[in-house]
Order: C-alpha cells, then structure tokens, then sequence
C-alpha cells in the first residue's frame, strides 16, 4: 500500500489502530488459519487503470488495490476471473459464475437483473482534455467555446456533456465524432481536434484537463440472492468509508491523476485573481502547535509551510501578521486586514458573526484530558477548556457532574490545572504534548486519557471573496495527515533539553549554591518530563502488548537517524518462526503471544540501542536494523540469535520451533529503508513457500525467484479449482496377477497461463497449504472419484477401491469425518471404496496435537480406511503402527532405491511386511519403475505394486480404458 493511502488520523486513531492491530493479528492469525476464509470471485475485465496485468502476470489496478483493502475488514481472499470485456463479466455474473463485478454504474434496467452495493466505490465523470502544450485554462468558457471537440460515437455521457456547456453559455459547439478511443487519441494529438470528450479513465498520459462533468458513483454489483456477499461488502465499505475516508481519492490519483498534467487546474479568471493579488496578509496565531505558533519572534509550522509549499507554487507571495487572539484575528480578517486567517479552529456558526467562511479543513487533531499526576478522573469536577472546545469537552463529560470552566487559551487552562485551579484541562493532544515538555513547571502532568474526539483546523476567509479566493485555496492546498504531524514533532523532540538549558542559564546566579541539589533534581525531573512525552509517541510507535518499537518507527528512527549517521555497514533482518501460525492455532493466541513477548525481549536484548533498532511488524514478524562490520561477524551472531531463540521458546513451551530470518544488506549509499525492508520482508514470504535453509539473504537469484514465485501466486489465487483441477489415477497393480486392484487419485492443475499444460502438485500444493485452500482441492479430488466411480457402478462396469491425498490442514481442525463421510454419501460410494492417504509426517510431527489424535480416532470408529503414505520416507517409526490404526501401508520408494546392502534391505522390509500383515494391513509398494525391483517385492512377500513401472498417473478416460481391459500387462 503506498503512502497516500494513509488516511488522515490523528494519535488517537493511529494507537488505537495499532492497538487493535496487535490484537487483531493476535486473534487472526491464529483466526486466519482456522476460519475459512471467503473466497470470492471478482470479474478481471480489461479497464485501463482500473485493471492492470503487470508485467509478470500479476493483477493490479483501482479494483485490485480497493478490495486489499476491503478484504482487511472482511473476511475474504479475492480471486480473480479474468474476462474479456465489460460485457463478458455481467455474462458471468448472471451465469453466477462471479461474485463480484466493480466499476458499475447504477441504472433502473440493471438494477433489476444484479444487486448493488449500498454505497459506491469511487467516481467516474466525463472529462474535456487537452494536449500537455496547451495553453487552454481550467473552465475557461469563454475560450472553449471557440473550440473543436473530439468524441466517440455513441459516447454515453455525450448530452450531459453538451448540457455541461450550455449551462456555460455554449450552445452550438463543434464536435467530431471517431469510431473508437485510439482514433479520437489520434486526431487530438495530431492536432485535427482542440479538445477531447471522454471518460476521465480514457485520458492519456500527460494530458490535461479543462473541464469536468457529469460525476457519477460507481458501485460493485453482485447477483440476485448472493447476499451473504454483499452484505460483507456493504459492512466493508462501510468501515473504509469512516476508517479511510481517502482511499477512494488515492486510488484515483494514484491510478488516474497522476498521469495527468499535475499542475493546479486554475481559470482564467482565478489566474488574474491571483495576478492582482500579488502578495496576500495572513494572519497568524501564537501557541497552536505544531500548526501555527512563534518561534524567536517568527511564524512558524507546519500550516506555514502548508502555505509555503502550496501557495508559492502558484504564484501568490505571502506575508505574515500575528494576532494574540482568535477574537482578534478574526476582527481584522473581517475588516480587510488581511486576506486568510491561517488557524481557525472556530465553527462557521461563530464565523458568520463577522461576515467570514471557514473553508475546508487541512488537518485534524486529538483531544485530550490534562490531569494533575495521581489524579482520579472520577473526581473532576472542574474542566478547564476553551470556547471552541467547549461543545467537544460537553460530549466526552458527565455534564451534571463537571463543570467547564472557559479559559482564553489552551496554555492557560493548563497552567490552571498546574496551579491546581482546575482538576484537568481539555485541549488540543499536540499541543499538550508541546507544552508538557516545554517546561519542568508541567512536570506534575499527564496526559490522563486520549479521548476518542478530535477537532480540525481550517482556513478562513471574508464570505464576500468567497468565490474565487476559496476555490483557489481548495484546489491548491492539500490535507496534513497524522504522519506528517508526528515527523514533525519527532524532529523537536530535542526541545526539552534546550529548555531545560535556558532555564538554567536563566537562573543560574541563584542556583549557584545549590547547584549540585538542583543538577539531580533536573535530571530527575528531566526523565520526567521525557517520559511524559514520550507516552503519546509510544501510543504511535509502540506495538503496547509487546512493549516494543513498531514498523512505523523503526522505518522513521532508520530513516531520519541511523542511516544518515551510520559509520558501519547496515543489514535489515526479517525474523519469524516456522510453525508459530500452528501453534497458535493449537494452543490459542495467548499462548502464542507469550511466545512473541519473549522473542521481542530477547531481541531487545541483543541489539545496540544507539545504533540499531529492533521492530515487530506483524503476527509473528519481527525487524532488526542492524550493524555489522563484516558478514561473517553479522553470520556468527545471526546464528547465535536464532540458536538463543529456538532454546529459550523449546525451555518455555516444549515445542520445536526454528527460527527464520530473511537478511537485505543496504549498500553503503543506499537509503531507501522502506525497500530494504520489504526486500527482507520478501525474503519470509518466499521462505514460506520454499523448503530453504533458515536463514537467506536477498540477491540477485532470489530476487529472480521471489517474482517468479509471485507471478506463480497471484496465478494460483486467481484460478476456479472446478475448471482448472483434475484428478488423475495411478493404478495399484497385484504383481502375481497384473490385475489393478486399486488406484491412487493425484490432483493436476491444467494451467491456463500455459495453454492448458498439466502441472504436478509440486507447483502448487506449497501454496494452497499456505492459503488452506488445499481443503477445498482435496475435496474437490475426492468428489471427483467419487463421481466416477458412481457413473461407472450404474453403468455396471468394474470399480475398485481409490486412495485420495489429504493434506495435514484437515486434521488440525474438526469437521473432516463429517465432511468425508458427506461427500460418500451423496454419491452412495461405500466406506471401503475410498482410502484416505496421510503421510508418515503428518502422524508423527502432528499426533502430539489432540485434536489431530481426535481426529484419526473418530476416522477408525466410524470404519474409515486409513493408509500411512511415504512410510519410509522419514521418521521411519514403526511405532506409528500402534499409535494409529491404518489398513493400508505405503512403502516408499526410497526403499526400493536403498540397494546398497541388498541382503539387509530385505531383511528389514520382510519385518515391517510381515509386520504389517499381522496387523491385518496391506503393504503397498510404491515408485515401482523396474524388473528388479518387481522382483525385490516377490523377496519380501509384498504383492501390491504403485509405479511407472506399470503406468504413470493418468487421466481419468485413460485410466478407465485401462480398468475395463482388467489386465495392466
Ligand atoms: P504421493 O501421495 O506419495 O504420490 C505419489 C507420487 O509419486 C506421485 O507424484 C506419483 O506421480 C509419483 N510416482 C508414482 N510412481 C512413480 C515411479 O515409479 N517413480 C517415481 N519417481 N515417481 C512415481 P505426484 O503426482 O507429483 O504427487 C506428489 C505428491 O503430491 C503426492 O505424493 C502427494 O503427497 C501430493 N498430492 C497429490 N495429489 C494430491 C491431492 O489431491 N491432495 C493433496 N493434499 N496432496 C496431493
Ligand atoms: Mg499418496
Ligand atoms: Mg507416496
């Protein structure tokens, strides 16, 4: 997500979500694993902007980007159906073969046929563009009307459009019409038409815009009667609309805007306003930092530079007069004084007393609660506040309990509670955080409850230049977000050192004598006040439940203090555990959190607090920024790291975990911290995914892998496992008889991306594991059997029993049986046609797990055939016979390889055969591929042989074929 996705919030929101995210990936990604997750399809059509196939196959774009972000308050995984065109996808979504189709419009007709979303998803409106060169201005109607116009036929905003210019006084204009997009692109860049008509999503690259008509919400629409679907949406859409008010607006410019001419769209007439204005008064006001307030005698903050950075772009010169009050202010705006009063945090309701507007807000800030320390908030009785907060601090308090007191300024309602006059002050959350360190007499202070209000600052301006000054101002000063504000006070943070320094100076002939006394009280006092502040940044740059720094600060501190001075070389370290997500799922998250609380303080531990930084980012992952003078000294220590983890979480939790670590090393010029980590953070991913080494450093090669692998993912997410999944049948073959007594089932993926070709499960079990989406395709395989053997049984032809692969995700959760049992019964397949394959790990490394044993437990009772596969293959335990009850073992091919000490070979073979036979269970061979190992099998008495030997996995015709000619040889 990039940054402009940031919505604007202020410390409240931005804690809060981090507290609520470190709850959330506590609960989730325990959750995430167990809860099965939505899927649901959403119609890729082509849309330029709105749909991008990147370069390595992978989906982006509006929608793409939009439903991330929907899907962080649903419970959703989007997979996407590509479609090739618009109308393709309203095809597929009555034919329900979608969930999803976005960008719609809304009209009775399709209203009636689809759902529509409650609320829209963005904004679509005709555009008038021109060439970049142009010297045509924003809505300069007097010129366009002189102009030639270009349009597509049949162009559906085509009356609006020449409704936009009537109403302008246009009425007769020259159109053209061409065919289609490219054509009408052609004739405005060769010069043929001045301007072209279109959809502001068929605007090219460096063209800009004129004008702008006919805005039109667009919505997501689903199928009649798909309402659990919508009914998520419309609560997801909900949520981003509140929770990131901006997104809709990001997305469009970081998809649309920003291909445009960026240049502020000013009119004729707004550019001789401004022409004649030359330099504006602005207005100023002391003490509301960090927006407006005075530093040795000038105006200083961020509104200024807000003003600076936008209006000078613009050609309008700036200077300053600072008022000491609002009342005054506000007076001389009315009076002519000057022409914008630059912080106004009074509602337009007191404003229209003086003839004067608020416009729109360029920031926000939280409220907060000022105490005495110690004090018990219950027993406020007296709230000082100012008369613009007046209303906000009656929302929050028991109003027949308290009672306001109304102070000129913030600064003195909390000089009233240091004095002890007030029990606390309400006010403005940055501005007490300033004025908490600014000064030892605030020691005594705290910030006794964030609250959940927040107030805005907007400029304001004389209502009777409205007009053309406020659209100016709109269109040229963008929003200060939450970000910003806390860059900006971080960078500060030396402020009260300084203070303290001139408060010695200050005073230093009286406190000569005492001086060593008041040294110690000082630095007490120091801490003090340190702390303090330093609890509104923890609130944005503590992840609380760990008691560790987060992402956020970690990329700031990184960015702003250790790169910029780093004398050693710097690697970003991606730490997490392999089997952490299971172990949270089994043992539930507070089990788990008490594993990462430890991870953090060992890593805490071991990192140089003044020159590295250790984060948690998410769930289980953690970051380090650490320095290192050569790689072999960072080596030893990473590995005794991980050691030390692994140790001290198998001392607490008696589990093995290993840690993982994903290393980028920053060249020594590079700064860009935000890519070195996600370089790291990428590094995990692909570990997930790979059976790797524990530890790996991003290079070139793996650089190559990770895009191949994602271009491979964002391909398996996106495909329908009904269309593109087959099941494919190796025969078991009784070697005396070359009868096929049996057949193993193996999934296939018919890749679409590769005309069709067929892919082993190598290429995407990995994933679906991941994804637990390997359920659905186990089942989706057995059905598959099943309906086979159905057909074959009314048809009367001969059936024998299959074996079907199911992943170690079913056995960690209840429901399997049931589910297994569901599936045989709709097709009246009897219990011993199917085996239920399992792999010796899955046994050993998961019986520990109760629900797993559980599981196994109720397969046996109810009769279901069970077959140990890959028997061999690793633990070669003998004890998993007693610990489960299988019918059926699958000797694996590594057995058959191992031909070193022939005579020992078979000896050990003869035991687990005969072993097995004792048990009343078959012994199956498999990887059977010669004579030799044919005859291997007759030495140890074993009949039953699965190999290439006498026919690979094949489709399901092929292998019917095979079946009726009931000899394989
Ligand atoms: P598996 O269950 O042990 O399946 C046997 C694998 O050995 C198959 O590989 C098969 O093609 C291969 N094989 C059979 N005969 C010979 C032989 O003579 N020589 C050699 N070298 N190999 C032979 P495949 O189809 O690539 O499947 C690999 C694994 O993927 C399977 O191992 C199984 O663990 C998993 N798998 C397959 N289908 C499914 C499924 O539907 N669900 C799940 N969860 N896993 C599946
Ligand atoms: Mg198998
Ligand atoms: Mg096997």
């Amino acid at each position: 997500m990039s940054n402009r996705w940031m919505p604007k919030k202020n410390i409240f929101k931005l804690s809060m979500l981090c507290l609520m995210l470190s709850v959330f990936v506590m609960l989730f990604s325990g959750y995430v694993y167990a809860a099965d997750k939505r899927t649901v399809k959403v119609a890729f059509f082509p849309m330029d902007g709105y749909h991008i196939v990147n370069d390595d196959g992978s989906f982006d774009g509006m929608d793409v980007e939009y439903l991330e972000a929907v899907c962080e308050y649903a419970n959703w995984q989007i997979e996407y159906v590509v479609c090739d065109s618009w109308e393709d996808a309203l095809q597929r979504l009555s034919e329900q073969q979608v969930d999803l189709v976005g960008s719609a419009q809304y009209s009775y007709e399709r209203a009636q046929l689809y759902q529509y979303a409650d609320l829209s998803s963005g904004y679509t409106f005709g555009v008038v563009a021109v060439n970049g060169d142009s010297n045509l201005a924003y809505e300069d109607f007097t010129a366009m009307e002189n102009l030639t116009y270009g349009l597509v036929e049949g162009y559906v905003r085509k009356a609006e459009f020449l409704q936009y210019l009537s109403d302008h006084g246009i009425d007769a204009p020259v159109c053209k019409e061409y065919a289609n997009t490219a054509e009408l692109q052609a004739a405005v860049s060769a010069g043929e038409i001045d301007a072209l008509v279109h959809t502001f999503t068929e605007v090219r690259e460096g063209q800009r815009l004129i004008g702008r008509f006919a805005p039109r919400p667009f919505y997501y629409i689903t199928y009649q009667g798909n309402d659990d679907v919508m009914r998520e949406l419309n609560q997801a859409v909900a949520d981003l609309k509140m929770q990131m008010p901006e997104l809709e607006y990001a997305l469009m410019n970081k998809f649309y805007y920003d291909r445009f001419d960026a240049s502020v769209l000013l009119t004729t007439q707004e550019k001789e306003y401004i022409r004649e204005q030359g330099v504006i008064e602005v207005g100023y006001l002391d003490g509301f930092y960090p927006f407006s307030y005075e530093d040795k005698g000038e105006f200083a903050g961020l509104t200024k530079e807000l003003l600076e950075e936008n209006l000078a772009t613009i050609g309008l010169g700036l200077s300053y007069r600072k008022y000491e009050t609002l009342a005054e202010a506000e007076k001389a705006l009315a009076k002519g004084e000057i022409d914008l009063l630059s912080y106004c945090p009074d509602s337009q309701e007191t404003l229209s007393t003086y003839q004067l507007k608020r416009l729109c807000e360029y920031a926000e800030a939280p409220l907060v609660l000022v105490t005495q320390q110690g004090t018990d908030l219950s027993k406020v009785k007296e709230l000082a506040t100012v008369s613009y907060l007046a209303q906000k601090a009656g929302n929050v308090i028991d109003q027949t309990k308290v009672k306001q007191i109304i102070y000129e300024t913030q600064q003195e309602c909390l000089r009233a509670v240091v004095l002890g006059k007030e029990d606390a002050a309400f006010c403005n959350g940055y501005l007490a955080e300033h004025v908490l360190r600014s000064g030892i007499q605030y020691s005594n202070l705290q910030v006794e409850n964030v609250l959940s209000g927040e107030y805005s600052i907007a400029f304001a301006i004389r209502q009777e230049n409205e007009e053309l000054w406020a659209s100016i101002l709109n269109k040229s000063i963008p929003v200060i977000d939450s970000r910003r504000v806390s860059e900006y006070m971080l960078k500060d943070s030396t402020y009260p050192l300084l203070t303290l320094n001139d408060f010695i100076k200050e005073h230093s002939i009286l406190i000569i004598a005492l001086l060593l006394l008041v040294m110690i009280i000082i630095i007490a006092v120091t801490r003090h006040i340190i702390n303090d502040s330093k609890k509104i940044q923890n609130l944005m740059y503590k992840d609380t439940k760990m008691n560790i720094w987060n992402l956020n600060y970690l990329m700031f501190f990184g960015e702003n203090s250790i790169l910029p001075e780093r004398k050693e070389n710097y690697a970003v370290v991606y730490i997490n555990l392999s089997q952490f997500r299971r172990y949270n799922v089994i043992y539930g998250w507070s089990a788990g959190e008490k594993v990462l609380v430890g991870i953090a303080d060992m890593l805490k531990k071991n990192t140089d607090k003044k020159h590295e930084i250790c984060a948690r980012d998410q769930g289980d992952r953690f970051v380090l920024l650490l320095q290192y003078a050569d790689r072999q000294a960072l080596d030893a220590r990473l590995d005794k790291l991980k050691e030390d983890i692994e140790e001290s979480i198998y001392a607490s939790t008696e589990n093995r975990m290993k840690v993982r670590m994903g290393i980028y090393f920053i060249a020594p010029e590079e700064s860009d911290l935000r890519l070195a980590i996600t370089y790291a953070n990428q590094v995990l991913d692909f570990m997930d995914n790979e059976k790797m080494g524990e530890i790996q450093v991003y290079d070139a090669t793996l650089e190559k892998k990770i895009k191949e692998l994602h271009a491979r993912e964002r391909l398996l997410e996106a495909v329908d496992i009904n269309q593109n999944f087959v099941a494919y049948y190796q025969s078991k073959v009784d070697i005396r008889t070359n009868e096929i007594v049996g057949a193993e089932a193996l999934v296939r993926f018919l890749d679409p991306s590769a005309g069709g070709m067929v892919r082993a499960p190598g290429f995407f079990v990995p994933y679906y594991e991941k994804t637990g989406k390997i359920i659905e395709i186990d089942f989706f395989v057995l059905e598959s059997v099943c309906k086979m053997m159905r057909r074959r049984m009314d048809e009367g032809r001969k059936v024998v029993p299959v074996s079907c692969n199911f992943s170690r995700m079913h056995f960690i959760k209840p429901g399997f049986p049931e589910r297994f049992e569901g599936i045989l019964e709709k097709y009246q397949i009897s219990k011993n046609m199917i085996e239920v394959e399992i792999t010796e790990t899955l046994i050993i490394e998961e019986l520990q797990y109760n629900v797993v044993k559980e599981t196994l437990e109720t397969l046996r009772a109810r009769g279901i055939r069970l077959s140990i596969d890959d028997f061999g293959a690793g633990y070669s335990s003998l004890g998993v016979f007693e610990q489960i009850p299988a019918s059926v073992v699958k000797l694996d091919r590594s057995f058959l390889l191992n031909q070193k000490d022939r005579g020992r070979q078979v000896k050990i073979m003869r035991g687990i055969v005969k072993m097995t036979e004792d048990l009343a269970a078959q012994v199956v061979c498999e990887g059977v591929e010669t004579d030799d190992d044919v005859q291997l099998m007759e030495e140890i008495g074993a009949y039953l042989a699965q190999g290439y030997y006498y026919s690979k996995p094949i489709p399901e015709a092929e292998f019917e074929e095979k079946l009726d000619a009931e000899k394989i040889k």
